[in-house]
């Protein structure tokens, strides 16, 4: 058994050349490149929270062991005035029990619609497009 090293078709014993590619044939294929260390995925699933109020929901979702980034989203042009707002991330696979968590803390409402979680400043779900109602957000 022969693989081609650039296109990865596996041909009999016998045959020296690819082919399509025209290039000799291999015993066998290079190790792949190691997969680069696994980048988290970082989820967005707070927005629009103070700097105070951030940080909060940060210590708290790493109280409950999830690594938690923020994401500062203000632009400082006018630094006196700005109000700084800043997102939650978290990793994807922690991102469900993040927004559980934060659910029952209140700093996220469920949509009456989906079930799909969202910020308690926005105006409609943002899984289903469902405009929010008041009455509709259980965490208020
Ligand atoms: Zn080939
Ligand atoms: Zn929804």
């Amino acid at each position: 058994m022969s693989f081609c090293p650039v296109c990865k078709t596996e041909y009999q014993a016998g045959i020296e050349q690819c082919a399509d590619c025209e290039v000799t044939l291999v015993e066998t294929l290079p190790a792949e490149p190691a997969a680069p260390a696994a980048q988290p995925d970082w989820v967005l699933i707070s927005t629009d929270h103070d700097e105070a109020e951030a940080y909060v929901l940060k210590g708290y979702l790493e109280s409950e062991g999830i690594e938690t980034t923020l994401e500062n989203k203000s632009f400082h042009i006018a630094p006196v005035t700005a109000e700084t707002l800043l997102n939650i991330l978290v990793h994807q696979d922690q991102a469900d029990l993040a927004r559980q968590l934060l659910h029952e803390k209140e700093y996220l409402y469920k949509c009456s619609s989906c079930g799909a979680y969202c910020s308690l400043s926005d105006k409609v779900c943002s899984q289903c497009g469902e405009a929010i109602e008041e009455e509709d957000a259980e965490a208020i």
